[in-house]
């Protein structure tokens, strides 16, 4: 009898345990998930389409093809604000430079450089999402995140002080107006 008693008390305490859970452990799957995450942009492994030849092209054109074709495995993890991933299908600044997307638009061409830029200067793969990110969010041309987005704001590898990794960059959501303009929306030809 007596015995059963402290059996079922130990398996209360037991059950109580697990069914509290601690700070430390609600903390956990996130840092696991950060240091996955890390692993697979620091690993360099991945396929990436070519760029096309920066030779094919001239003046700011050839710039931007030359500035992805200098970090393809940074741009591979960049964003691309100019509305291609709803109008193109990309997922990724470099898919603006595998085709002939890049060849017209400003957004794609602007981003190439910075990129190439900062990432010549030392600048991590964070820094520079980040400086692409606050730079030219504002330009992004739809009201809403697409899935596209989603997914990267998922897998960038900064986030916004005290904001979830899941959540739209702050200059995003306060962006009353969708930005029609510069580059997908309505091309500008007449610069040329
Ligand atoms: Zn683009």
């Amino acid at each position: 009898m007596g015995n059963i008693k402290k059996f079922s008390l130990a398996l209360g305490a037991l059950l109580l345990i697990q069914l509290v859970p601690t700070p430390q452990l609600a903390l956990m799957p996130a840092t696991a998930a950060e240091s996955v995450k890390s692993k697979v942009a620091a690993s360099g492994k991945e396929e990436l389409a070519p760029v096309l030849d920066p030779s094919s092209f001239v003046g700011l054109a050839q710039m931007g093809y030359a500035a992805a074709k200098g970090c393809p495995q940074i741009i591979a993890h960049i964003f691309c604000y100019c509305g291609c991933d709803i109008t193109d299908n990309h997922s990724s600044l470099l898919d603006c430079f595998t085709g002939m997307h890049g060849v017209d638009c400003h957004i794609c061409q602007e981003e190439a450089l910075q990129a190439l830029r900062q990432y010549r200067s030392g600048d991590s793969l964070a820094v520079i999402q980040q400086s692409i990110d606050e730079g030219y969010s504002s330009k992004y041309p739809f009201k809403d995140p697409t899935p596209a987005l989603k997914k990267y704001l998922a897998t960038r590898l900064w986030h916004p002080q005290g904001q979830a990794a899941s959540k739209a960059p702050a200059n995003l959501g306060s962006n009353p107006e969708p930005n029609h303009g510069s580059c997908c929306g309505e091309k500008d030809k007449e610069k040329k």
